[in-house]
């Protein structure tokens, strides 16, 4: 590909917005500018005047005020804005998936799934909010019924990643604003434009329907900074963060002296085991799904292959066939063709290069891959999909996270060794069974210990699923009935009935 080539990768037809989107308008930052660079050509895409700490904690005194508007909006409402805003991410599918994969080097096939997945989430916490109801239990005594009310939890602020730039926003967003929640943003410094696109939507639809205007913001600007005006600002009720466990334990220790609620969704390191009696073909085509979306990318990403000894070589194998067949399709994330595109950063290109050398150096072989992937024209970022066999539990593929695609695969000899070996780390996102054995199926899916089993499925996420994880993986769930429950408060009230005469 030639270098002119390159830059048909912006996204230029339509202007970004470079603004923060606060209290219903679009503000020019007043602090350092965050530069926005596409990671497949290293152009730059766009700067956002960053929000310095004086704006950030007027976003937040702005998202506490709405929150009160927003307690006292009708559900039927909420429910309006929230399918309204669904249909407004579908209305500018186009525009936004290619946002997406200039931001990020998303494959554009993934980015527009990633942006029907956003539509999806606006979709079911509509249908939430709409079945929510309150409990009246059975009275214990005759002169005494207990009401149970559902209630908003309040102002809310969400920290997201760069991996699904818009589907973390509304997997978020969509159950506050349906439980009657405001919402404000600091999307990762690598993805905002995104985050800013889907605030043009809801500035729209919002005055469309009549809602609060400030329930929804975006903040750009230095993450502890931005993070420090909100989780202080009395107003804020609740803290939602998508990303690493490193960060989310320093947000908790910052949320702790406040009791302020958390939510955390941090790191995995799923572990994918593949017992003889699966079907091989059947685990292959699962095992691509789960290792291979958005080059490894996502926090439910395979990251452990744990492979009964006697099919070992077989899934290996089948797996390489078409592990080379994904390597045919590396290259320009904008293209049709293209399954894998550019990591996201230097650091994380650097991160798979460790993990393989380290592999390699403790007596691992490369099967398939193992180096970057150079692409003419486009920036050095780009690693060839990857199968290291022999690996151990002791290597950092198999103790760290590598968020690459890189397959990193070892053996078991039992069912027993093999949910030791799955459930042997600190971690609980998400993990993988593949058999064809029910009652094994059912034995390994309850003994792993994680949130999220995909039972002969590569790719389990989905809208109206509990979403969340275990031990360092973090907690809460977002999706489904349980992710309105995580913007709603219980409260009780005890009425005192006096007998008739
Ligand atoms: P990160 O945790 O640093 O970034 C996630 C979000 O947190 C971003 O919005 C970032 O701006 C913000 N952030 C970072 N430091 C902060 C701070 N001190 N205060 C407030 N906000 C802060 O993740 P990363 O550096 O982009 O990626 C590193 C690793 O984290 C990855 O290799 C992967 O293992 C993991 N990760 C997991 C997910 C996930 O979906 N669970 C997403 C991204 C990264
Ligand atoms: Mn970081």
């Amino acid at each position: 590909m030639s270098g002119a080539a390159a830059h048909d990768l912006i996204p230029a037809p339509r202007a970004v917005e470079t603004r923060c989107y606060i209290g219903g308008e679009f503000v020019r930052g007043d602090a350092a500018p965050v530069v926005v660079v596409n990671p497949a050509t290293d152009l730059p895409l766009a700067e956002i005047a960053g929000a310095s700490p004086s704006l950030a904690a007027r976003a937040a005194d702005l998202n506490a005020h709405a929150a009160r508007e927003m307690r006292a909006l009708p559900i039927l409402k909420r429910v309006e804005l929230v399918r309204r805003l669904a249909a407004g991410v579908r209305n500018e599918a186009p525009h936004l998936a290619a946002l997406l994969t200039a931001e990020s080097g998303k494959p554009i096939v993934e980015s527009r799934g990633e942006v029907e997945y956003a539509a999806s989430f606006f979709d079911n916490a509509a249908a939430a909010a709409e079945m929510a109801a309150g409990e009246l239990p059975a009275s214990r005594t005759a002169d005494r019924r207990v009401l149970v009310l559902r209630e908003p939890v309040g102002a809310t602020f969400a920290i997201t990643p760069w991996n699904f730039p818009l589907a973390m926003i509304a997997r978020k967003l969509a159950p506050a604003l349906a439980a009657g929640c405001s919402q404000a943003v600091k999307p990762a410094e690598e993805t905002p434009l995104s985050a800013l696109a889907f605030a043009r939507i809801f500035d729209r639809v919002v005055r469309e329907v009549g809602a609060p205007t400030g329930a929804f913001s975006v903040v750009v600007g230095e993450p502890p900074q931005v993070a420090a005006a909100f989780i202080t600002h009395p107003g804020t009720r609740k803290l939602t963060f998508t990303g690493s466990t490193e960060v989310g334990r320093v947000l908790a220790a910052q949320c702790a002296p406040r009791l302020l609620r958390t939510a955390l969704e941090l790191g995995g390191n799923a572990p994918f085991i593949v017992f003889a009696d699966a079907d091989i073909d059947r685990a292959a085509d699962q095992a691509m799904l789960s290792k291979f979306r958005f080059m490894g990318q996502t926090c439910i990403c395979a990251n452990r292959f744990l492979l009964e000894a006697s099919i070992a070589e077989e899934f290996l194998a089948r797996l390489e066939a078409r592990v080379k067949a994904l390597a045919a399709a590396i290259g320009d994330p904008t293209l049709e063709s293209t399954r894998m595109g550019p990591l996201i950063n230097d650091a994380a290109i650097a991160k798979v290069e460790r993990h393989v050398a380290d592999a390699v150096a403790r007596g691992a072989r490369v099967r398939f891959g193992g180096t970057r992937a150079r692409i003419a024209g486009l920036a050095d970022r780009f690693h060839a999909p990857t199968i290291l066999e022999g690996c151990d539990p002791t290597m950092a593929c198999a103790c760290e996270e590598t968020f690459g695609p890189v397959v990193a695969a070892m053996t078991f000899r039992s069912e027993a060794e093999a949910l030791a070996m799955a459930n042997g780390v600190p971690y609980g996102l998400a993990g993988y069974v593949m058999t064809q054995d029910a009652d094994r199926l059912l034995r390994v899916a309850e003994g792993l210990e994680f949130g999220v089993v995909g039972a002969n499925d590569g790719a389990p996420s989905t809208a109206e699923a509990p979403f969340g994880g275990r031990k360092d993986s973090g907690l809460g769930k977002e999706g489904g009935g349980h992710g309105l429950d995580a913007y709603t408060e219980l409260k009780y009230v005890s009425l005192r009935v006096r007998a008739g005469s």
